[in-house]
Formats: C-alpha cells, structure tokens, sequence
C-alpha cells in the first residue's frame, strides 16, 4: 500500500462547502495552510459510541477469526476507505484478525471515531458550486437591480458578490435577482 496514497484524498459535500467558505475569508488562512493548522476532524460511525463501535469490532473480528486485518472491515466501512484506514491504523494489512491486540483495536475505534485530515488547499474553481466575489452590492439598488453607476445596467445571479449556503439559497438569490432585474426593465420600458 503507497503511503502517498493519503495525500491526494479530498473532500466534499453541503459541510465542506460550507466550512470551505468559512475558512476563505479567514485573514490568516495561506498561513495556516502552510502550517498545517487546518485540521479535519471526522465521526466516521457518529450513531455508535467507543464503546458500542469498539463491540462491534469485537463481533466482527470474532466472526472473521482466520481472514487477514484488510479483508476483515467490510461490513465496517466503504470500500475507499479501507486501505486509508488500515494505513493509519499501522495494523500489518496482512496480520489475521485474532492476533490483533485490544491495544490495536482501541487505537482503531480512535481513528474511526476521530478521523483526522490536514486541510492543504482548496479545491479547484471547475469543482466550485458557487462563487465569492463579484459586483458590489453597494453599488446596485436591490429594488431593481440597476447598477448606481451605470444607467440601464443591471445585475443579478452570480456575478454579484452574494453567496449562501448550498441548499437552494444561491438559486433563490439567482431567480429573485433576476425577476426583480427583468420587472424593472419591463417596467422602464413601458414607461418610455
Ligand atoms: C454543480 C453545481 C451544483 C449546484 N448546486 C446548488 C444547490 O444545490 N443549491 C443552490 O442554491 N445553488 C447551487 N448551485 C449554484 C447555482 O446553480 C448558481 O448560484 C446559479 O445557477 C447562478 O445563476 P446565474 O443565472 O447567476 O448563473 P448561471 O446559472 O451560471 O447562468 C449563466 C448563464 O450564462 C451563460 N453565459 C455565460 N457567458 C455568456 C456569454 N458571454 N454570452 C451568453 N451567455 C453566456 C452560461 O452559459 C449560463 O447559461 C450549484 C452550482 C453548481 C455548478
């Protein structure tokens, strides 16, 4: 199993994109990146206590008695995150399942129930769901959607500096900003 293997994972999903947001507006955070200060702690098995996870193990392992420590956790975890755990577990992947130490087998509830990652980076703007950054609010009336500065230009969606929550937000900001922008234009027209 390469080691390297572990430096190349990432992830996502509504929390990562969240707390990605978070950490983005961090003043220090190239810093901290650099440091390895970002970490990222996850409950792999939040419905199951140590203690109940720590049985279940036991169960597991009783019933797999004679199979090696990398076919034994099947039933315990997707397969992608097998080989991960089992690197940082530092049980020999080929070590049988009965001949593992309770001392071991703590350390593996541990890693189960506190699995550690070292935020690196960011993600790339192609993975990006939605953007910061853009046309300052400031500088719109959000009753129509016209630039201040601009007469007859006007704004909605993306390119405005709003962004939310994944969820629906930034779709609703995408479709109130429009139909607003479109009534007030419609509206201008027929005025003229
Ligand atoms: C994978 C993914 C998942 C998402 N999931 C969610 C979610 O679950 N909930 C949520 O709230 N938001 C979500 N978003 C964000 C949401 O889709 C956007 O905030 C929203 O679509 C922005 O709308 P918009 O009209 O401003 O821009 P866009 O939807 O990007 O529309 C811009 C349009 O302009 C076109 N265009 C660009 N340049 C030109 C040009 N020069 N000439 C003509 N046309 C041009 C583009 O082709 C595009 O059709 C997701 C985004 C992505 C990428």
């Amino acid at each position: 199993m390469e080691k390297c293997y572990l430096h190349i994972c990432g992830v996502s999903g509504p929390i990562i994109l969240s707390s990605s947001a978070h950490l983005l507006r961090m003043k220090q955070v190239e810093t901290f990146l650099k440091e390895d200060k970002i970490l990222l702690q996850i409950d792999l098995k939040p419905a199951l206590s140590e203690e109940v996870l720590d049985k279940r193990i036991i169960k597991d392992f009783e019933e797999n008695k004679n199979r090696q420590f990398k076919n034994s956790l099947d039933e315990l975890l997707p397969k992608k995150m097998i080989e991960a755990i089992i690197i940082l577990s530092e049980i020999s992947p080929e070590k049988k399942v009965n001949e593992i130490t309770k001392k071991e087998r703590q350390k593996l509830v541990r890693l189960l129930k506190h699995f550690e990652l070292t935020i690196k980076g960011f993600g790339e703007i192609e993975e990006a769901i939605i953007t910061a950054g853009g046309i300052d609010v400031k500088e719109v009336d959000s009753s129509t959607m016209e630039s201040k500065k601009v007469k007859g230009l006007y704004f909605a969606g993306e390119i405005l500096d709003v962004d939310a929550y994944t969820g629906g937000f930034n779709l609703q900001i995408a479709y109130s900003t429009g139909y607003t922008a479109g009534k007030s234009i419609q509206n201008k027209e027929r005025k003229l």
